[in-house]
């Protein structure tokens, strides 16, 4: 039976890391993010007290969110991606991500809080299943970024296991199920855990027979491109299951730089990655966006996966793009890259045995 140890470090004990600075780097790089909208709007130069933003908002028919939202959904942008962003650019791709609108508190028809059917898929408390032969655990509540779109936006993190000896019940629930192959660590992001965190969880997994694989489903090798550290790739290879990443970008522009070498050293460590993207209104909804995303990521090596549509998530209408759209994105695609660089077009509709294609 797999089992957590005895006694748990503290919540961010980084004790037998070898490199002590390099583990705190992304740590103390993630607490200068940038947390209100017009500090983003701000820091590129669009003082949304000169009048001068005030009448590009205006044209733009951009209003930011209000207290409301922002409780709920607070700004979190780290300095990193903040920097590969275009100064003096409202349009620009991986603003939009992140920057928080008043669209957000529209109500529409078809958009709810669980819109993939979290809830209904909770098997365990910490652990999802919704397809056959793999589980999914929300190993944390924390993300590097806060993506406006997000999907899990309004999910219940309270409820989830958050001291490592409550995790438990859900290993159990893991070792008695032979038929579950596969354990995805997801959240929030699984690589906010420290490392140390991330090696007990991982290591009670490691030690029940049948899983064969351990994913991790993560956006800071794109966002936070620094907790790419050595003693990461150690903990990843060196395990007895087959670890698997899958990372999220969603535009050419985010794949600069150290998110170009951190992704080359992830694969360039022997573990499989692959990306998923978020088809996003102002995004990436053109055929030109989508082939430089999927150009930059295959010349590091990194697999387009997915592009799913967008999860009809309350608050995320004004990113969605339809889906007759988005079967000629594809189409065209084809068109210019070679077929293992099109990622496949998908909706994930709670209750079906597996991804929709579309
Ligand atoms: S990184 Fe993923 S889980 Fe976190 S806010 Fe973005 S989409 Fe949501």
């Amino acid at each position: 039976m797999s089992s957590v140890p005895d006694a748990f470090p503290a919540n961010n004990d980084v004790s037998g890391v070898s490199s002590l600075s390099q583990q705190l780097g992304w740590q103390r790089e993630l607490a200068q993010s940038i947390r209100s909208g017009e500090e983003l709007l701000r820091r590129l130069g669009l003082n949304p007290d000169d009048l001068r933003t005030q009448q590009m908002l205006q044209t733009a028919g951009i209003q930011l969110a209000d207290q409301d939202i922002l409780r709920r959904f607070p700004v979190l942008v780290p300095e990193n991606f903040l920097a590969r962003m275009t100064h003096g650019d409202l349009g620009d791709p991986l603003l939009r991500q992140v920057l928080p609108l008043s669209d957000e508190s529209l109500a529409v028809d078809g958009f709810v809080p669980d819109a993939v059917g979290d809830l209904e898929a909770r098997r365990t408390p910490g652990v999802l299943q919704k397809y056959a032969g793999r589980v999914l655990l929300i190993a944390t509540s924390a993300c590097a970024i806060h993506c406006r779109y997000c999907f899990r936006r309004d999910y219940p993190y309270a409820e989830e296991p958050r001291r490592l000896q409550d995790w438990q019940p859900a290993l159990d629930e893991i070792a008695s199920d032979s038929s579950i192959t596969e354990v995805i660590f997801s959240g929030g992001d699984p690589l906010m855990l420290s490392d140390s965190r991330l090696q007990i969880l991982c290591l009670a997994i490691d030690q029940i027979p049948h899983v064969e694989r351990i994913r991790f489903h993560t956006r800071l090798p794109i966002v936070l491109p620094s907790r790419v550290t050595a003693e990461l790739i150690a903990l990843l290879t060196g395990f007895r299951a087959q670890p698997i990443m899958v990372v999220h970008a969603n535009h050419g522009n985010e794949l600069v730089g150290d998110c170009k070498y951190a992704l080359q050293t992830l694969v360039r460590s022997g573990i499989p990655v692959l990306n998923q993207a978020v088809l996003l209104a102002g995004v990436n909804d053109s055929v030109e966006a989508l082939e430089a995303l999927c150009r930059g990521l295959i010349n590091v090596g990194v697999m387009p996966y997915y592009l799913h549509q967008l999860d009809r998530v309350s608050g995320t209408a004004h990113f969605e793009v339809n889906r007759e759209r988005g079967r000629q994105l594809i189409q065209q695609l084809a068109t210019r890259l070679p077929g293992y660089a099109v990622p496949r077009f998908v909706q994930e509709i709670p209750g079906e045995p597996n991804k929709t294609a579309l």
